[in-house]
């Protein structure tokens, strides 16, 4: 079951009505749905102002209500069928007329789903319309959740043949059973209660915006759509303004477990906002601002997704003040959420300069993560410890790649959006290209990625050339030190590489240079989780090869792993003084005018491989323009430093 909610410009015209359909029908395709509507645009404004009226104004004014559905009506429906919707309407019509005038705003919804239903029907859906007076039972200022879930379930399971169940929100009834409202906005709570009562797959609330948005895109246009946000987030929004979501409505969505999702009617293929449980951050960055006038004061509410600094209300007011803006309070609603106090009229503008300096001043980064192996989880701890600037949007935990991860990646990703593969699978390069196409950046500490065939390898790079998006991959070589941007930066200045050296083994370093018996050292390489799995890969030198492929191919050079001589360790030859070292060298006679190898090489004190040890690195460099080669060494090996190096792609 789905429940669908359409809001009043959802459905305030033919062509509006259209849309909803075509969106039901694919709804339909799925399964059983629950459509809630509003009444159409302004209806329940003008039932207020008509039960306010003296009678002669009434009919009046009560004649053009009935005119507007009858229109929609007119577009609708053709011969017999227009007739008898026509009637539906007439009938509908003379009730509220007779009707207390202080019930007159309860009318609007039962116009607008009389119509609709009617319509669904006209298209051979099975259609029933349910009555929301006789199901929700409203007592005092709040919903009876039992008696309300137990009559939604009877009167849905008693119609199992039926397809769509027709619902007008904002209605229900009291004990008594007279009609009573939610309040105004209270459809979105009818679909929350409809959805929880009937423990529904999906929670979709449709209006005119793509989202909850950073603040209302009526106000400032800048607003972005939020694509990710906490049902607590969510609800202090929506308290404190944001019409886009009626706050009575996070709470029976949240008990039920299900999330709410924020669509636009007109723009049905963008992702919108999911409401959900996500958790709150160790420290908040913003989420949204609401902006509410509450008699003669105006009130903006700044939320944050987790606990805000103490110092926050006092930048806030130097900041406002530099802007000539006068606050009259600023301080704390709850540790994730700042109110500040504003005479009337100033609200507008203190809203834009609040915008500012929340949304537009930084650049904010989104982050989708696959792998919480030791690198990424080590990120994730950087992260959310000291940095503001990345709000962590999806991580996979698996360790290969995940279809859903993906996807979901697709459909929430806006603004500047970082990928970043900390897996070690040998497949999901495959998805690299996909993700740049989807406008979205690369960061990858996964080698097996990057030491592809190279045509594959090119294709990545091709593609984010022409998205002008970046694939970096630093740490795929020397973890954290900068060996790559320096290749790269001879490669892009037309200099030409003569030779690179490289010392790039952790494992290999850490066993030739311990002092101890081969076998010895590698017993203890193991034991401190320096080898692979099977540490026959690191004597191989397979890894040495990745990294070298990654290191030529930075060069320019397209490198495949059969260009490279490979002589694998045999731990009974190896004497004092060698180091396991990856090279390229210039040779005109070579295929590809390099000669590669990987191979143990008996260095003197003059070499600058002589003084790497343990799991340090060493790279030197020889070009045209720097024929005394240029040397990076420094620590090849530590979860932490990789993750600091990645959160350096994700940023630089
Ligand atoms: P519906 O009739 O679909 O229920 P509403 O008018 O109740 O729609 O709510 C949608 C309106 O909420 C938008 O048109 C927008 O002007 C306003 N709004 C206020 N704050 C926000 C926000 N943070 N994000 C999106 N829309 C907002
Ligand atoms: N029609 C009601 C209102 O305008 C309820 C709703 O649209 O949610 O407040
Ligand atoms: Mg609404």
């Amino acid at each position: 079951m789905e429940v669908l909610k359409f809001g009043g410009t959802s459905v305030a015209n033919a062509t509006a009505i259209s849309r909803v359909l075509d969106i039901v029908d694919a709804a339909r395709s799925r399964g059983k749905v629950a459509l809630v509507c509003s009444a159409i645009s302004g209806c329940t404004d003008e039932l207020i102002a008509l039960s306010a009226m003296e009678p002669e104004e009434r009919e009046r004014a009560g004649k053009a209500i009935l005119d507007r559905h009858n229109a929609i009506v007119n577009r609708l429906f053709t011969g017999k069928e227009r007739k008898d919707v026509v009637q539906t309407v007439l009938d509908t019509f003379k009730d509220l007329m007779e009707a207390d005038p202080e019930d007159y705003q309860t009318f609007g919804e039962l116009f607008s789903t009389r119509i609709i239903a009617a319509k669904l029907r006209c298209d051979g859906v099975n259609a029933l319309w349910l009555d929301s007076r006789d199901l929700i039972r409203i007592s005092g200022e709040s919903v009876d959740k039992p008696v309300t879930y137990k009559r939604i379930a009877k009167a849905v399971s008693d119609h199992p043949e039926v397809e769509v169940f027709v619902v007008p929100g904002f209605i229900g009834s009291d004990a008594t059973g007279h009609v009573r409202t939610l309040g105004r906005g209270g459809s979105d709570q009818t679909a929350s209660l409809f959805a929880a009562a009937l423990g529904a797959d999906d929670l979709q609330i449709w209006t005119d915006v793509p989202g909850i948005m950073t603040t209302n895109p009526k106000d400032v246009r800048s607003a972005r759509t939020i694509p990710q946000i906490s049902y607590d987030a969510a609800f202090t929004l929506a308290a404190c303004g944001a019409k886009v979501l009626y706050a009575p409505a996070v709470e029976p969505a949240r008990e039920a477990g299900i999330n709410i999702r924020i669509l636009d009617t007109f723009h049905p293929d963008l992702p919108g906002t999911v409401v959900g449980p996500f958790p709150r951050r160790e420290r908040g960055s913003w989420v949204g601002i609401a902006c509410k006038k509450d008699g003669a004061d105006s009130k903006l509410c700044l939320v944050a997704d987790g606990p805000l600094d103490s110092s926050v209300p006092g930048e806030l007011r130097a900041r406002l003040e530099r802007a000539n803006i006068v606050t009259r309070s600023i301080m704390f609603g709850s540790e994730d959420h700042i109110l500040i106090s504003l005479d009337h009229g100033d609200e507008l503008e203190a809203l834009r300069t609040c915008h500012y300096i929340c949304f537009e001043t930084d650049d904010a980064v989104d982050v989708f993560l696959a792998g919480e192996g030791k690198v990424g989880r080590a990120l994730l701890d950087i992260i959310g410890k000291t940095d503001n600037r990345i709000n962590v949007r999806l991580v996979a935990r698996h360790e290969c790649e995940d279809e859903a991860f993906f996807r979901e990646m697709f459909a929430t990703a806006s603004g500047k959006a970082v990928f970043v593969d900390c897996t070690d699978s040998e497949t999901i390069y495959k998805w690299y290209v996909p993700v740049l196409e989807a406008g979205i950046n690369v960061v990858s500490s996964n080698r097996r990625a990057l030491s592809v065939p190279y045509a594959e390898f090119a294709l990545m790079k091709r593609t984010a050339r022409r998205m002008r998006r970046f694939l970096r991959y630093e740490t795929t070589v020397g973890a954290a030190l900068p060996i790559l941007d320096s290749i790269n930066m001879s490669t892009n200045s037309a200099d030409e590489i003569l030779s690179i050296e490289a010392v790039v083994s952790c494992t290999l370093n850490y066993i030739l240079t311990s002092g101890l018996p081969f076998e010895e050292a590698l017993r203890k390489a193991q034991e401190i989780g320096l080898t692979e799995k099977d540490p026959s890969m690191d004597l191989g030198g397979k890894d040495a090869v990745r990294k070298l492929l990654i290191l030529a191919r930075e060069a320019g050079i397209p490198l495949e792993e059969s260009d490279v001589a490979i002589e694998p360790v045999d731990g009974s030859a190896v004497q004092t003084g060698q180091r396991f070292v990856a090279s390229i060298e210039k040779d005109t006679s070579a295929p590809k005018g390099y000669r590669a190898a990987i191979r143990l090489k008996t260095v003197g004190p003059d070499d600058p491989a002589w003084n790497v040890r343990g799991t340090d690195n060493m790279i030197s460099i020889r070009s045209a323009f720097h024929p005394s080669p240029l040397i990076i060494q420094g620590a090849g090996e530590g979860a932490k430093m990789a993750a600091s190096s990645v959160l350096n792609d994700i940023l630089r």
